[in-house]
C-alpha cells in the first residue's frame, strides 16, 4: 500500500493541474496532495483562448493577443475592434510548463504521478477513499475527480461542438497577426453550424480550425473534407507545413453533469459543468473554480464543486441552444446578427460570464424574435417535464 494523502486529484489536465498549482501557492499550508494522470507526457495538445474581461486568471502567461476580429458569412464580412477586451491565447505547452514548475516548487507537498490510469475508486471501512491505478493503490481523505466521461452519448448534451485545428507555417506572408477570424460561416454545411476559426500568431504562422455545432459529435477523421476546403481558402496555393493538429469535442448544454452527494468527493472540469453551454468555453471557469476550491482546502473547509450559472444566464443559454438545435439553417443568421447588431463589448461580456443587466436586454433585442417565440412552448414544456423528473 502506498502513502496516504489528504487529497487525491484524479486527472492531471487543465482542471487537475490548475487546482494543484493553486494549492502549491500555499506552501506548507497546502494539504498533502496526489495528482494521478493517465498520460505519460504533456503535449501541446490544445490552444486556450479567452477575452480579457475582468482581469482573467493567468493573463500573465498568454502567448498572443488580438485587438480585432472578423465575422464572415460568405457574402458579407465585417471587422470589429476589441481593444477594450482583447482576445488572449494561452497554448497548452505554456500552461503545462508553468503549472508543472509551480507544482514542483512546492517540494514534497504535492505529488504528480504520470502514467497512472485510475481504474477504480471506493470508500474503505475507515471512511477513506481507496484508488486503484494501473501502477499502484493509494488512499486519500478527499477526492477531486476531473476525468472526462468517455462514454458520452449524443443525447447527453443539447448540442456538441466538434473541431479540428491545424497549426501551419507558410513559406510567404499570409496573415495579419493583429486580426483573428472568430467565425467564417460555411453556408454549404447542412448538419448544423459549420465555420472556420483562424488564429494568426505571425504573418507566416496560424491555427486554422474547422468547427461544427451539431446534435451529434464528429470524429476527427470526419473533418478531412472540411479541413482541406478551409486550408485551400486561407492558404490558396502557397507552400505550407503542418506543425501540429488539435481535436476537441465539447458539450454545449450538458444534460449529464457529474455530481455526488458525498462532500468528500467532487467532480470538476469539463463534464462537471465547467463548459459554458452556449460556447463550450471552459478555461476561465476552471481557473475560477480552482482558485476557490484551493482556498477552501487551505482553510480546512469542504471541497468546492464547479459553480452553477445564474438563473438568467442558464435560461438564456438553454433557450438559445434549443433554438439553434431546432433551426440549424438559421444558426448563421443568429450568430451573424448577434455580432452585427450588438455592441462588441456587450457580446464579449456575455460570452465571458460578466454580462450586466443591460447586456442581457441588448442580446435579447438582437435576436430574431419569431424563432424564439416559436421555440418557447416546446421549451417551457421541456422545462416543466424536467422539474417533475429532477
Ligand atoms: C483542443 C481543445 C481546445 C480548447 N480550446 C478552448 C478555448 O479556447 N477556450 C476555452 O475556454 N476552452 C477550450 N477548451 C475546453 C476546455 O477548456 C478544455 O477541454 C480543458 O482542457 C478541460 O479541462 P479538464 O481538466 O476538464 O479536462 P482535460 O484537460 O482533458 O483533463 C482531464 C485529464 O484527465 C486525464 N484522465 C482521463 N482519464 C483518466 C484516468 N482514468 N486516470 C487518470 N487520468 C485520466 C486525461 O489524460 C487528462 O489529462 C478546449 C478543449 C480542447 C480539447
Amino acid at each position: 500500500m502506498d502513502k496516504h494523502y489528504s487529497l487525491a486529484i484524479l486527472g492531471g489536465g487543465c482542471a487537475g493541474l490548475s487546482l494543484a498549482m493553486r494549492l502549491s501557492e500555499a506552501g506548507s499550508s497546502a494539504p498533502s496532495t496526489l495528482v494521478l494522470e493517465r498520460n505519460a507526457h504533456y503535449k501541446n495538445d490544445r490552444t486556450w483562448c479567452f477575452w480579457d474581461v475582468a482581469n482573467p486568471e493567468l493573463k500573465d502567461w498568454v502567448d498572443h493577443s488580438w485587438l480585432n476580429f472578423e465575422i464572415k458569412n460568405g457574402i458579407k464580412n465585417f471587422t470589429r475592434g476589441c481593444k477594450k477586451y482583447a482576445y488572449l491565447m494561452l497554448s497548452a505547452q505554456t500552461f503545462y510548463e508553468h503549472s508543472l514548475a509551480k507544482i514542483a516548487s512546492n517540494g514534497q507537498g504535492i505529488t504528480l504521478l504520470n502514467n497512472q490510469d485510475v481504474l477504480e475508486v471506493s470508500k474503505t471501512h475507515n471512511q477513506t477513499w481507496q484508488i486503484i491505478t494501473t501502477k499502484g493503490t493509494y488512499t486519500a481523505d478527499k477526492i477531486v475527480d476531473t476525468r472526462p466521461i468517455t462514454q458520452n452519448k449524443d443525447e447527453d448534451s443539447i448540442l456538441w461542438q466538434s473541431f479540428i485545428g491545424f497549426e501551419v507555417e507558410t513559406s510567404q506572408d499570409m496573415f495579419d497577426s493583429n486580426t483573428f477570424v472568430l467565425m467564417d460561416f460555411d453556408a454549404a454545411f447542412n448538419q448544423g453550424l459549420g465555420f472556420v476559426y483562424v488564429l494568426p500568431y505571425s504573418s507566416k504562422r496560424a491555427l486554422i480550425e474547422y468547427t461544427i455545432f451539431a446534435k451529434q459529435t464528429f470524429a476527427a477523421d470526419e473533418f478531412s473534407g472540411y479541413m482541406q476546403q478551409s486550408l485551400l481558402k486561407y492558404l490558396k496555393d502557397i507552400n505550407y507545413k503542418i506543425l501540429r493538429t488539435e481535436y476537441g469535442k465539447l458539450p454545449m448544454g450538458n444534460q449529464k453533469i457529474n455530481k455526488t452527494n458525498d462532500p468528500s468527493y467532487v467532480y470538476a472540469g469539463l463534464y462537471a459543468g465547467a463548459a459554458r453551454p452556449s460556447s463550450g468555453y471552459a478555461f476561465q471557469r476552471i481557473q475560477r473554480w480552482a482558485k476557490e476550491c484551493a482556498h477552501a482546502l487551505i482553510n480546512h473547509q469542504l471541497l468546492v464543486a464547479p459553480k452553477k450559472d445564474t438563473w438568467i444566464l442558464a435560461r438564456m443559454d438553454d433557450l438559445f441552444l434549443n433554438v439553434l438545435k431546432s433551426n440549424p439553417k438559421s444558426s448563421v443568421h443568429l450568430f451573424y446578427n448577434l455580432f452585427l447588431n450588438c455592441k462588441t463589448s456587450t457580446v464579449i461580456r456575455f460570452l465571458s460570464d460578466h454580462a450586466r443587466m443591460a447586456d442581457y436586454f441588448s442580446i435579447i433585442a438582437s435576436m430574431p424574435k419569431l424563432l424564439f417565440i416559436k421555440e418557447l412552448p416546446a421549451y417551457i414544456f421541456k422545462r416543466l417535464f424536467k422539474y417533475q423528473h429532477d
